[in-house]
């Protein structure tokens, strides 16, 4: 079992009296925190037990894969082989959110389009594959089908099929993880196991069936898919479960993504140092994703990178982790919070307890916001810029304002306005490429009706 505890209401009544913060969080009202624990980037990565030639190895791993994915994966030709995606300045989305939000931004709103990304439109496709293609590589090498300096397109070919075919992979996801496992999973031969909580979504479960993944569905949320999921795989000797909740292979896997925003950075001439800040806004749900990607972000830019995390008001699971200090030992459910949520990449009761703990010292903050605040940036995103993400994807979006706002937090860092105005402030956007026209215009509509 996942963890077994449960505070009590008792005990929940207690924590509220030496955490006010829970109160807010509990009555579901929208909510910034700012992280008094952070620590220089130099302590806060000391504390990570994972170096810079973790990344480095994840990364050159990737690499020599690069000849598979242009094979297996066309679409990927365009990116010779390399599975990334491109950011871009949403000036009239600036605009458009200092007018909502009543109060002008400094510096300049930018979004990483993670929604671009190949084989799963989402973040996912950073660390899920990732984690998929290190197993795979074991394997091969281990059965003496591969050596490192060999081509990798053999990876699409018959002999490693019917090697993979004697594996099973398995995960458990509320959709987007699935989606990238069960992709990459299949393709490269491995009988692959999705187990869906019950708020993925039905085309999610559809489009995974069609590849021939089994998908095994679940009444109930995220944690307990993933607890039978990998109950089931200790079982068998030859399934990896792919551990959203506690897997150093994805974290890696995500981190890899800041050398190569950095490389971006430099490429439209922006320079980022501690004169010019970011600050990056993460989606979070579990964690892996956000807390990989802050990982490889703060070891490449250092004090001048600060992340901030978005979680929906209904499951604000590493918020209340962090702010409490109990990680993973609670639940928002411990709360009485519902995490019902229209964001499903985000819809995580409990955080992993491995991530929880890496980002008390790194990150800067956190916030909430409702669904209806996702549904109206969704349209908003779309009308002004025409850029269509799912729910999850905008929770980075009010980001900046949160930042702007909290003059305790500005002062404590040393931002000052002169620093502030040569800030690019970088929302995530985790995803929403695959997602069907229907299911699109439904929310495009639901979003319409809340302004
Ligand atoms: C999974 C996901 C996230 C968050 O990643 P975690 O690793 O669960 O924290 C954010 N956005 C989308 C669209 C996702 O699918």
């Amino acid at each position: 079992m996942n963890n077994p505890l449960r505070y009590s209401p008792e005990a929940i009544r207690e924590l509220c009296q030496t955490h006010p913060l829970l109160d807010e969080l509990i009555a579901l009202n929208p909510v910034s925190w700012f992280n008094p624990e952070r620590q220089p980037a130099e302590q806060a990565l000391a504390m990570v037990g994972l170096t810079a030639e973790d990344v480095q190895d994840a990364s050159l791993r990737l690499t020599r894969f690069a000849a598979y994915f242009k094979v297996a994966f066309p679409e990927t030709a365009v990116s010779q082989g390399y599975l990334d995606s491109p950011i871009k300045a949403i000036p009239q989305m600036q605009q458009a959110l200092e007018s909502r939000y009543q109060q002008s931004l400094p510096g300049e709103l930018w979004l990483k389009m993670d929604n671009l990304l190949p084989i799963s439109g989402s973040i996912k496709a950073r660390g899920g594959i990732y984690e998929v293609l290190q197993h795979a590589e074991k394997l091969a090498l281990k059965a003496g089908l591969l050596q490192r300096s060999d081509n990798y397109a053999q990876f699409n070919s018959e002999p490693f099929r019917q090697l993979f075919s004697q594996y099973r992979i398995a995960v458990g996801s509320t959709g987007n993880l699935g989606l990238s496992i069960g992709i990459i999973g299949a393709k490269l031969g491995f009988q692959t196991s999705v187990h869906m909580s019950a708020d993925a979504q039905p085309w999610k479960k559809d489009l995974l069936r069609a590849q021939g993944v089994e998908v095994i569905e679940y009444e109930s949320d995220y944690s307990a898919a993933v607890a039978q999921g990998r109950l089931e795989a200790s079982e068998d000797a030859h399934c990896h479960f792919v551990d959203d909740e506690n897997s150093v292979q994805l974290f890696l896997g995500y981190a890899v993504a800041a050398e190569r925003l950095k490389v971006q950075f430099e490429q439209a001439g922006i320079t980022i140092d501690r004169a010019n800040p970011l600050f990056v806004y993460l989606p979070c749900g579990v964690g892996g994703g956000p807390g990989g990607v802050a990982f490889g972000l703060k070891l490449i830019f250092g004090d001048a990178v600060h992340c901030i995390f978005a979680e929906p008001t209904h499951s604000p699971c590493m918020l209340l982790g962090v702010y409490s200090g109990l990680h993973d030992h609670v639940s928002v459910q411990d709360l009485g919070i519902n995490n019902i949520t229209t964001a499903d990449g985000l819809a995580v009761g409990r955080s992993s307890g491995f991530v929880a703990r890496l980002m008390s010292p790194m990150l800067d903050g956190f916030y909430t916001l409702s669904d209806e605040e996702m549904l109206t940036l969704l349209g908003l995103l779309a009308e002004q810029e025409n850029i269509h993400l799912e729910p999850s994807a905008l929770a980075g979006m009010p980001g900046p304002w949160r930042v702007v706002q909290d003059e305790g937090y500005l002062q404590r860092l040393g931002l000052t306005p002169e620093r502030l105005a040569k800030a690019h402030h970088l929302v995530w956007a985790t995803g929403g490429g695959m997602v069907p026209k229907a299911v699109m215009d439904n929310y495009l509509a639901q979003a319409a009706k809340l302004t």
